[in-house]
């Protein structure tokens, strides 16, 4: 089953995948094998493969059930009815031992809610009919999607390349955009490319595609379509600062992304050689895609470089950053994907042209995941600071009949709750911070008043409850008790503020950090839903 793939322990979880997919499950005996084939204790691969949702371990003659079908239960999905299509499929598929059907959190579909997944294929809109129609068919491979730009002929790289544009220019261009990080913190690209650019030894890049905040598929959405952008700015970026080896770490439910994001490094790696000759003198980076296995923690840069090393994907101390200490040691640059699908535009029209956009004096565009009570969920690439009221009603339709606003999240599970009385605040990066809130990804999920703002807050709440990695006690422990104290009729607010102030103060990295948002935000601005 290994064949093909190198007897490398940090190839460890590839090689998890590899037996998981053929065989449903990691029987314990294959477990042991693999240890003795890569080398490793049996302790250390044990401890992997527990660590991911994606992994399951069974006996050796347990039976396994042929297909998996995940059902999203995450915010988007669960308005959308996702309980009652979970247990309809319990209940439907209960005698078919081939089949089990379990809850999964957001599988990053939250515009097509429902949203489920039967083996690696994902369902939008599903229902309990097309689901037994699509395991009827034995559909279960990856959806095949097209992307649109496959005839991309690289023209800021090639640029690059040929001289017309040095390194230097790179990025000047890119501080003049004031182009900032794009997976959620917001950082500035540039310096963090001058602070890698710097160090001395071997560098490298890993490339963050593991969108996992609950409400968020723009990236998925760029991957999809415009894949060969992604690795014209990949590129750009690996031979600006000398990075020798670029990892893609891309979340394990984009299987038809995978697909896609396979064939376009393919299609690239065909033309390098041209390339290398046309212009010598450059150092090429090795590209390698590496597959997440079901952890949300591995969003956070130094638990995915833990991951693409081939471990538990477990947030590290800081300092050092991993722009000086990253994968493998190495000084390393770690971009979100759409950051990177940004740079082929900057170069083409110049970093200022990027700045100039937005609104109320915020600089740039930002892509927004709009889904919940909205005509239109989807993608949207609107200017910073644009309002909430504005962002519905321009781009994604209005609400349905029937609905007035209540609330919204602004950024994802993480990014707290506001009321509807704040839906003309300007929406960016530290724009909502004094009222307990962020934008985080863009993800922005809009409830009306027929949602309960306490369920909703349950449910984030749950979700990082099942993603907590468990290594700092505020968080792992943290997260259990809020859900406790949430599920009861009325909240014990001076319990929960305790919880949040620890879990603030103590936790590790942005999950634990973060995870008081929902309760804090019901306190502060709906306290009449739980009292
Ligand atoms: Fe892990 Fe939570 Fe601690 Fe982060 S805060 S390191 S997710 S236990």
């Amino acid at each position: 089953l290994c064949d093909g793939l190198a007897p490398r322990a940090d190839l460890l979880i590839e090689h998890l995948h590899r037996l998981n997919d053929t065989e449903g499950a990691l029987r314990k005996g294959q477990l042991a094998a693999l240890a003795e084939h890569l080398r490793l204790s049996q302790v250390e691969v044990f401890e992997v493969a527990s660590f991911y949702h994606h992994f399951q371990i069974v006996d050796d003659d347990a039976a396994v059930p042929r297909t998996t079908v995940r059902v999203c239960t995450s915010l988007s999905c669960s308005m959308a009815g996702a309980s009652s299509l979970l247990h309809g499929l319990q209940a439907k598929l209960a005698g078919d031992a081939s089949v089990q059907v379990i809850e999964a959190p957001c599988i990053g579909q939250c515009h097509q809610a429902p949203a489920a997944c039967v083996g690696q294929h994902q369902v939008p809109q599903a229902s309990v009919a097309c689901v037994t129609d699509l395991l009827a068919r034995g559909e279960t491979a990856p959806r095949v999607l097209v992307p649109s730009d496959a005839d991309s002929d690289y023209t800021q790289l090639r640029r690059l390349l040929g001289g017309a544009l040095t390194p230097d220019q790179v990025l000047a261009e890119l501080k003049a955009s004031q182009l900032r990080g794009l997976g959620g913190a917001g950082f500035p690209s540039w310096r963090k490319w001058e602070t890698v650019r710097a160090q001395p030894g071997r560098k490298a890049m890993v490339v963050n595609i593991d969108e996992g905040e609950v409400g968020t598929f723009k990236d998925w959405q760029v991957l999809t379509t415009t894949p060969h952008r992604v690795l014209e700015g990949l590129l750009i970026a690996a031979l600006t600062v000398g990075a020798e080896d670029v990892w893609l770490y891309l979340r394990d439910e984009y299987h038809d992304g995978r697909v896609i994001l396979t064939q376009a490094i393919e299609a690239l790696k065909q033309r390098l050689p041209a390339w290398q000759h046309k212009y010598p003198g450059w150092t090429w980076p090795a590209i390698e895609l590496r597959r997440g296995a079901g952890a949300y923690v591995c969003g956070e840069e130094s638990a995915l470089i833990e991951s693409v090393e081939g471990k538990r994907g477990m947030p590290r101390l800081k300092p050092p950053i991993v722009a000086v200490n990253g994968v493998f040691g190495r000084p390393t640059l770690a971009h979100n994907l759409e950051t990177l699908w940004w740079l082929p535009e900057i170069l083409d029209k110049g970093g200022a042209w990027l700045a100039g956009q937005g609104r109320r004096g915020r600089s740039g565009l930002r892509r927004f995941s709009v889904s919940g009570r909205v005509n239109r969920p989807g993608v949207y690439l609107a200017p910073a600071g644009i309002t909430l009221n504005e962002l519905v009603a321009e781009y994604a339709g209005g609400l349905p009949a029937g609905h007035t606003l209540k609330a919204y999240l602004p950024g994802g599970a993480s990014g707290g709750i506001l009321p509807a009385a704040l839906a003309d605040v300007p929406l960016d990066f530290d724009t909502l911070a004094e009222h307990g809130a962020f934008v985080g990804s863009m993800a922005v999920v809009v409830l009306s008043q027929h949602d309960s703002v306490r369920d909703a807050a349950l449910n984030l709440m749950r979700f990082f409850e099942h993603e907590s990695c468990g290594q700092c006690t505020p968080c792992r422990a943290g997260t259990v008790q809020s859900v406790q104290l949430m599920t009861e009729p009325t909240w014990d607010t001076e319990r929960l503020a305790e919880l949040s102030q620890v879990m603030r103060d103590a936790s590790i990295c942005g999950l634990g950090q973060a995870a008081p948002n929902p309760f804090d935000s019901v306190l502060r601005f709906f306290p009449e839903e739980v009292q």
